[in-house]
């Protein structure tokens, strides 16, 4: 599943390549690929000849404004994928939306095997029918992300950290490797996934932080993940996998010690730590 890197990079690929472009009408192959609004032919109307204005991400949502007044935000869970097609190549299996741009061969494809990707055309700002939206908490890549808030958030619960990092209405677009990825610190004891957050010390908490921005800022620069159903970004996945210092390790020697990398499940998710060097004290 896409994560904020992906998400992220997928913004900004986009963003060099259609924004400002003018939108001649969107054609809708599977109508139920739409959550919002229920109609397809008001959601289709609403986009027809508007032009496409900032693209932006929160979380794993990516925001793309239409015209004036509207917004498009998609959420493309597990196989949602947006990709840049020519119009005679827009009638294949898993195509779901296509944008026409005016007077353009290319358009924009929204491509989504499993079909479990969220659409929604709303008001600019107004995202009180997008759930994880709206009770979206504090994103990673945004000013309001300090330690304090980070120290407040964590340190107040007495769940496992695993969970909390995960929890998106505490903080936004941390998925499972990341979190894998940021309890493991280099040449350091690092945290036990199911550690509570209450008990997590200063010093933990500030390598906790400070890997979160550092997994995030070197997998945007990787060019995300490339799962199999990523489009953008395709062709990093070695640079990527070589990134990965835990995650989908099992039975691989930790980094820092040469134990093997066990897996367990936390919060319901495949949980990748080093017994050594991330003790469950
Ligand atoms: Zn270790």
């Amino acid at each position: 599943m896409p994560e904020l890197p992906e998400v992220e990079v997928v913004a900004r690929t986009i963003a060099s390549e259609i924004s400002g472009k003018v939108i001649e009408e969107v054609e809708v192959f599977w109508p139920k690929i739409v959550n919002y609004p229920d109609d397809v032919e008001e959601f289709k109307l609403n986009i027809k000849g508007q032009k496409i204005g900032q693209i932006r991400r929160t979380g794993k949502y990516l925001r793309i404004e239409i015209g004036d007044h509207f917004e498009l935000v998609v959420h493309f869970r597990m196989t949602g994928k947006f990709q840049r097609i020519v119009k005679q190549d827009k009638n294949q299996k898993h195509l779901h939306l296509f944008f026409h741009f005016v007077q353009e061969e290319e358009g924009l494809a929204y491509i989504d095997v499993r079909k479990f990707g969220d659409i929604f055309l709303v008001p600019k700002g107004e995202y009180i029918r997008i759930k994880g939206l709206f009770h979206a908490g504090v994103d990673p890549l945004s000013k309001d992300f300090t330690f304090p808030i980070f120290k407040e958030l964590i340190r107040k619960k007495n769940r496992h950290i695993k969970a909390i990092l995960l929890d998106q209405s505490m903080i936004t677009g941390l998925g499972n490797y990341i979190c894998d990825e940021v309890l493991w610190f280099e040449g350091k004891k690092g945290v036990h996934p199911q550690r509570l957050g209450s008990s997590l010390t200063d010093t933990e908490l500030k390598r906790i932080f400070q890997r979160i921005h550092e997994v995030i800022q070197e997998s945007i620069r990787l060019g995300g993940n490339s799962f199999r159903d990523f489009s953008y970004g395709e062709g990093m996945k070695g640079d990527f996998k070589k990134m990965l210092k835990m995650y989908g390790r099992k039975g691989e020697p930790c980094f820092n010690c040469g134990t093997e990398i066990e897996r367990i499940i936390v919060a319901g998710r495949s949980t990748h730590y080093c017994p050594k060097c991330q003790k469950n004290k």
